[in-house]
């Protein structure tokens, strides 16, 4: 649909990466980020209050694979966590999912340096790197930069147009054309 194709290109240049594909509900976008990034009996690194764990739960159901916690503070990962977790030997992690802004840790907006951070750890160990950004354009006008600098430290996205977006339904997937594809 040439308009779906449109919102998926705007999407895609404000998000700063190659290409986006929408979804129905941001549960779906979640879930086929997993499926993707992992195989059955895999793993993904996230901590315990972020909503692909206590709202969404297909990981388990469909994608079979379990969520290793990091530790937090309201939301925020601290990255001496992701490396103690990564130093497990056979922890089968395959990606690291982020929130942003941070629904239960009150919209707590994760802080550029430390996604960076963050998210050099899990690269420099292979994994893909998700942000669950339903409401990232908040975090954006709350910090004062844009979605962008946020996503090009990572592998993919999910926003929201149903959210603060303010449209009946809907969420986008942002990523390389390679991981879209899949
Ligand atoms: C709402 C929300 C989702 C899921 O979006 P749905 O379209 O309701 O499936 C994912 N993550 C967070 C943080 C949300 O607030």
């Amino acid at each position: 649909d040439p308009t779906v194709a449109r919102l998926e290109e705007m999407a895609a240049d404000i998000m700063g990466t190659e290409a986006a594909l929408l979804y129905i509900s941001g549960t779906m976008a979640n879930l086929c980020t997993l499926l993707a990034c992992t195989r059955s009996g895999d793993a993904f690194f996230a901590e315990p209050d972020t909503h692909i764990h206590y709202l969404e739960k297909g990981y388990d159901t469909v994608a079979r694979i379990r969520p290793i916690f990091l530790e937090s503070s309201g939301g925020i990962i601290d990255p001496d966590a992701l490396r103690s977790a990564l130093d497990v030997p056979d922890h089968g992690g395959r990606l690291l999912c982020l929130e942003n802004p941070h629904n239960r840790g009150g919209g707590r907006v994760l802080p550029l340096d430390r996604h960076a951070e963050l998210c050099t750890v899990a690269h420099d160990h292979g994994l893909h790197v998700h942000i669950d950004g339903a409401r990232v354009f908040n975090a954006s006008v709350a910090a004062g930069k844009p979605v962008s600098e946020w996503a090009r430290h990572a592998d993919s996205v999910m926003f929201c147009l149903s959210k603060s977006l303010s449209c009946p339904l809907g969420s986008v997937l942002c990523g390389t054309r390679d991981f879209i594809q899949k």
